[in-house]
Parts: C-alpha cells; structure tokens; sequence
C-alpha cells in the first residue's frame, strides 16, 4: 500500500449538505490497492505513486499531481481505471478530477487550509448566557482531546449551533496538532458506512477504521434510536476508544435520557462525561450574533435594527442567519441605508405573527422542560411541580390572552389570586436568577414558534 508522505489523516465532508464524511486518505489507500491488480508495479509506482489525495467533493476525488508529464499520463491512460476503481471502493459512482500541484500537495505550508468546514470555527462562534458551558467545555476538550469530559455530550435544540462547537473542536485540534486522527461523522453516516460494510463483507475494515482513530466526534447521536446493530457496533467502538483515553464528542438533539431505544449501556456510556445543554439564545446573545453575522456580511446594521431583529427572531441562530441573508438580497437589490422600515418589508414573510399560544400548550411545553407529568403540573398537591407550575401559570399569563381566572381553571380550578402570586415570585426570580431566565427565554422562545 502507497503512503502519501506527510498528509495528515483526515476527515472531510463530501455532497454538498456536507454531511457525507469521508476520509479521503483511507479511500485514496483503498483506490491504490484496487489498481494493482490493473496496473503494472513499475508503473504503478511511477505514475498513480506521484498522486496527492486532495478532497472528496461530492462524488468527485480531487487529485493533484506535481507535473504536468503526470497530468497527461494519468489523464490518457489511468483515468478510467482510477475512476473505476474509487466507484467501487465507494460503493457509488465517482468521477475524477486531476489537478497540477497546489494547494494540497503542500500539507505543512502556514496557512493551510482547515480540514473540516472553516466556517465552523470557535472564532466565528458568539458565546453567551445560553451557550456560555457547552463552548467552554468545547474549548477545554479541543486544547487537551482525552483528558476531561470525557464523552463531552452537547445537546440541544434545531440551529443553536451544535454541529459549528463540535466541527469547530475538530478544526482546532486538527489545527494545533496535525497528524491527529480525527473523525467527524453523522450517526447517519456512520449507520450507512456499517450498512455498507456489512453489506459488502467488510466490517472489520470498518471497525478498525474507527477503532484507529483518536478523537471520535459524532454529531446527531440521537438517530441511533431504535437502530439495534449500529448501536451495537458504535458501543464496541465506544469502549475501544474511550478504554485507550482517546476523545469522543457528540451531539444530539436531547440528552441521553431522552432518546428512546436507546440501550441502557449505551446511555450510561453518554452520561458518564460532561453532558451541556446548549439553550435558545438571550436577547443579548442574539443581539451579539446578529451584530457579527452582519459584519461578516459587509452589512451596515444601525444598533436600533440590530436589537428590532433580536426582539422578533427568538427561535434560533439559524433563523437569525437566514434573516441577515435575506437582508444582505434586498440590500443589494434596492441600496440604500438598513433601517428598521426596510428591515421590517424585507423580514415580513418570515415575521408574520405567530397564532397565541394557549394555556394547554404552555403546560405541556413546561411539562416536558421540567420532566414532570401533566397531572403533577395541574394538580392540587402543592408540594409536587411548585415551580414548574409558577412558570407555567406565569407563562400562560404573559404569552396567552387568557384571565387569571381562566388560568387558575387551566390549574385545577385554583384561586385566581395563586395565579398573580405565580407571576409575581416568577418574575422576581426572573430578575435575580440570569440561569433560570435563560429557562423562561427558551420556553417563550418555542411559544413564539408558529
Ligand atoms: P445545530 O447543529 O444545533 O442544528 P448548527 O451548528 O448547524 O446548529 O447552527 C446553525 C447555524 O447557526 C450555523 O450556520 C452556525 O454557524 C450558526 N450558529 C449557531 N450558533 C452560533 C453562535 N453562537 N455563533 C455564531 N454562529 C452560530
Ligand atoms: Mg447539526
């Protein structure tokens, strides 16, 4: 097998979503192998040896060449072989695209390329109230990979930036410490690449691939629910890693309690590290994010529009960017200066308001933040849920049109008078506790949602 000299190994997405990983070294090692039963040592050596692996773009190999004579050669003689061959190592048809020497053939040149989405770097993340812990620990596990939280498990909502902490920990290590071997992969991948592999009789390849990594960092960890094989094989890998100190990282869209078929073994793995939950940005931070995706945009945003969109867009950071792009458009089709009235005719769309949510959803809403049942939460037993009912009671006064005496009713027919002093200590508490408003934002925040 031919050894590319110095070309660290890593992982880089591939399609253009970006949540197809691939390591493009091990492919390109797989690819050379094939060609030996087609291709003369001799040349084989000479010609296929000279390749730099560079990317996998979709299904397009990238491969780069130190001279032009190469370029030919390869071109009229190899190409369809080499086409052939990456089709079958991958399972899909995969074209090749031969480039002279460039950027890749240069690993250690200053300013190399990140290997994983440059985008989705701790620089380019805002921190905040609501994210503050999971970008700590973040940057805590990329400076010693291995050392504590050990799994880091982030989890939390659609778009508050779960995939750019865990893409930007692989940038950082990768940055700091080249020759690491880092995976970065979707479970989704990873369930079609053993799919694959099972399919294909090769699922010792697959394990030791994975086995031989030293950071394992897989994102949306909760669509392993109910898939009892892949689960299997990811506790193997799981134990192997974490066994001989190597780091692991996921991500989810709930905690380890709450995917469903999930083995128990498996949740007591995930639980064992640090588990932070990333929440629905604060006002403040979504007033910082807005301030800096304008900027990285080339927008002049004046502070007034800058707060007018933090107070309007609440649900997430994604949101937030698809507002700014949207922003950028208009602006570059009309000119002229972003104020809020230009603001609010490019946002209109995507601000129409929401219908008021009723009593029955708050409770259910906070039911399920506070993890009690619905009749914990409603029922008379003063003693059982009093906080999640304060907010609740609380929630339903501030975001639904209903009376108090219509929400002491929603409560078991209470006194209204239970309902304003709801309000009250919720609202003291509020003021005072900046961890439990951050609660309050992101259930507002999820009302807020049509
Ligand atoms: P998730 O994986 O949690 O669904 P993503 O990581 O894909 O969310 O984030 C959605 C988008 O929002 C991405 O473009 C990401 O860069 C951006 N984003 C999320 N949180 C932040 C943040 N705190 N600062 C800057 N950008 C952020
Ligand atoms: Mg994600």
């Amino acid at each position: 097998m031919l050894n590319v000299p110095g070309y660290p190994q890593v992982w880089i997405t591939g399609g253009s979503a970006g949540r197809r990983f691939m390591q493009v070294r091990d492919l390109w090692n797989d690819v050379v192998e094939r060609l030996q039963t087609s291709i003369e040592a001799s040349e084989l050596a000479c010609w296929v040896g000279a390749v730099q692996p560079c990317a996998l773009e979709g299904d397009v190999l990238v491969l780069e060449v130190p001279a032009r004579v190469h370029l030919e050669r390869l071109e009229t003689r190899y190409r369809v072989s080499i086409e052939a061959a990456a089709s079958d190592a991958r399972g899909r048809r995969t074209s090749v695209s031969l480039a002279l020497g460039g950027a890749c053939a240069k690993p250690s040149r200053a300013a190399s390329p990140l290997p994983f989405p440059s985008r989705y770097t701790f620089e380019r993340f805002v921190a905040g109230e609501s994210n503050r812990l999971a970008f700590q620990s973040s940057r805590c596990v990329a400076e010693r990979p291995g050392e504590r939280f050990n799994p880091l498990f982030l989890w939390g909502g659609v778009g508050l930036g779960k995939t750019h902490l865990v893409t930007a920990i692989a940038n950082a290590i990768a940055g700091r410490m080249p020759g690491k071997r880092i995976a970065l992969v979707s479970a989704e991948v990873f369930t079609n690449e053993l799919i694959r592999a099972i399919r294909s009789e090769r699922t010792e390849g697959f394990r030791s691939h994975f086995r031989r990594v030293e950071v394992l960092i897989v994102d949306d960890i909760q669509f392993l629910a109910g898939k009892e094989r892949t689960q299997e094989e990811f506790f193997h890998t799981f134990d192997s890693l974490h066994g001989n100190g190597k780091q692991l990282v996921l991500a989810s869209d709930r905690p380890p309690s709450e995917i469903v078929n999930l083995e128990q073994r498996l949740r007591d793995r995930f639980e064992c590290g640090l588990i932070t939950e990333i929440g629905f940005p604060e006002y403040t931070l979504r007033k910082a994010i807005v301030a800096r995706k304008a900027e990285l945009l080339g927008l002049r945003l004046e502070d007034d529009v800058v707060e007018w969109i933090a107070e309007r867009i609440v649900s997430s950071v994604r949101e937030l960017e698809g507002a700014l792009a949207r922003l950028a458009i208009g602006h570059e089709l009309r000119g002229g200066e972003i104020d809020r009235a230009f603001a609010a005719s490019i946002l209109e769309p995507i601000l129409r308001a929401p219908e008021a949510p009723t009593v029955p959803r708050v409770q259910r809403l906070v039911a399920d933040r506070f993890r009690v049942t619905l009749e914990e939460l409603t029922g008379r037993r003063r003693s059982v849920a009093l906080v999640p009912r304060q907010v609740a009671m609380y929630l339903s006064r501030k975001r639904t049109a209903a009376t108090f005496s219509e929400i002491a009713s929603g409560f078991g027919s209470r006194n209204h008078s239970t309902v304003m002093h709801a309000v009250k200590v919720v609202e003291e508490r509020r003021a005072l506790e900046p961890g439990f408003a951050a609660i309050l934002e992101s259930l507002e925040a999820k009302l807020a949602r049509v």
